[in-house]
């Protein structure tokens, strides 16, 4: 099996799509993921994959804690900005939350203190305790076969 039969594979997973933002010394830091998944109710555990060349893994290890900001149909934008997609800087204006940068709009805002990690393959696995959310009442933005999708 090729990486790209691989990739082809997982991108038949329709899933929403997030931005993990965290701040260390006052700089904040922002990476579009969409492997992302709630684990535990009892402690509230939440799941995310960071592959090991991206600049918020180490960021993540130092701050020790995160934000999950679920985007709406309305965020595109913000995750082409967050993962590159998009070349020329932009002056994205952060809420602070729990002691964290978030992003506003999104659908939700979870604030995570990592709770453990764990290395799998290229990418590290790090489990997070939701401290704290919060809520808006609108649509997801999705993701299928590499493609954004709004829900209708
Ligand atoms: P960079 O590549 O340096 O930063 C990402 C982008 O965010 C840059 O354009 C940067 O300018 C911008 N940015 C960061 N902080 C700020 C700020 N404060 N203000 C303004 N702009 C800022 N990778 C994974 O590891 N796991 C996943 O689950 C995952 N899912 C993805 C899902 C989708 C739909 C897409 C499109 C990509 C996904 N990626 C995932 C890939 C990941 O988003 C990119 O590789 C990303 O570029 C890695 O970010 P980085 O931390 O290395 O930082």
């Amino acid at each position: 099996m090729d990486d790209r039969m691989f990739r082809t594979a997982m991108g038949k997973f329709a899933t929403g799509v997030t931005v993990i933002t965290t701040e260390v010394d006052g700089e904040v830091h922002g990476m579009t993921a969409n492997a992302f998944m709630s684990v535990s109710l009892d402690p509230k555990l939440v799941l995310i994959s960071i592959a090991e060349k991206a600049k918020m893994l180490e960021l993540i290890k130092q701050s020790g804690k995160y934000a999950v900001n679920i985007l709406s149909e309305h965020q595109q934008e913000m995750s082409m900005l967050f993962a590159g997609q998009i070349k020329e800087e932009r002056n994205v204006e952060f809420e602070t939350f729990e002691g964290l940068p978030i992003i506003k709009d999104s659908l939700v805002n979870l604030s995570c203190k990592v709770y453990d990690s764990h290395v799998a393959g290229d990418h590290t696995l790090f489990v997070g305790e939701v401290l704290n959310l919060k809520l808006q009442d609108s649509n997801p933005l999705a993701i299928f076969e590499g493609k954004y999708k709004e829900l209708k």
